[in-house]
């Protein structure tokens, strides 16, 4: 059976010392649970990461970076490379969310590469897909997913395929209070795994996480969770406060 995973995306937020409390009572709380199938990753900011992963050490928490650069090394002022990553034993990286193809313009091609270095170096992409607001309107969401797996995921031989992590935030729903319900998370989801079987068969497509995210919180985790084909989310706003995160923990393992 597939994993559920809550995987936290702390984003541009946070002193040093606040993520280091944050992390600090998050990873207090997650050792007191059964976990059972679910697994907890935390993406904080970049500079955080070697605290984040000292703190975490020995537990069931996992660390992921926000965002990788799709060259090995080099010239690239201010960036953070795969080798990078991996020389820290992060496991995860986020590849993918619409804030960096809104604002540092990634396109699909980009992100293609970015999922190729970071799988060179062992690296689990959790690659985000989605449609903007008006794509949805229009009826084109399908059609803007799908493009999104065939331009940035479907080069992939299955073996790789199977280290990615889905996660479908639909657009409009990001940082606004207004989440995907669950029918509209549900439809999406199953569409995605439908994807995935046409390309690569029935058992990836059963294995494959597809997590959702957008206003995801406390209050509309189980209505979302408890969907058969969302296996856990990816949280923003909601996983900078450390009592609500480890609730929404609790529902997923409930869900799961
Ligand atoms: C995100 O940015 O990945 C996200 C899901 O944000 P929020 O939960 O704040 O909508």
């Amino acid at each position: 059976m597939r994993t559920t995973l809550l995987a936290a995306n702390w984003k541009m937020n946070k002193t040093f010392q606040e993520a280091e409390d944050l992390t600090a009572h998050i990873t207090e709380a997650v050792e007191k649970l059964n976990l059972n199938k679910v697994e907890v990753i935390l993406c904080p900011p970049a500079p955080y990461l070697e605290m984040v992963l000292d703190l975490t050490d020995e537990t069931h928490v996992a660390v992921g970076a926000q965002n990788i650069n799709d060259h090995e090394f080099g010239a690239y002022t201010g960036e953070i490379s795969a080798p990078m990553l991996r020389s820290m034993e992060v496991e995860y990286c986020i590849i993918g969310h619409s804030e960096r193809r809104k604002y540092f313009g990634e396109s699909n091609e980009l992100l293609a590469r970015k999922i190729d270095m970071a799988l060179r170096f062992g690296i689990a992409p959790i690659f985000c897909c989605g449609e903007l607001l008006p794509e949805r309107e229009a009826g084109n969401h399908f059609e803007v997913v799908r493009r999104q797996f065939e331009e940035s995921l479907f080069h992939l031989e299955e073996k790789d395929f199977r280290t990615v992590v889905v996660a479908y935030e639909p657009v409009w729903a990001i940082g606004t209070g207004v989440n995907a319900t669950r029918e509209q998370a549900q439809e999406m989801h199953a569409y995605i795994r439908q994807l995935i079987l046409s390309k690569y068969g029935e058992r990836v497509a059963q294995e494959a996480p597809i997590l959702y995210g957008g206003s995801c919180n406390a209050g509309n985790a189980f209505d979302l969770f408890s969907q058969p084909d969302v296996d856990g989310g990816l949280i923003g706003g909601a996983s900078l406060k450390g009592e609500e995160f480890v609730e929404m923990i609790r529902i997923a393992i409930n869900c799961a």
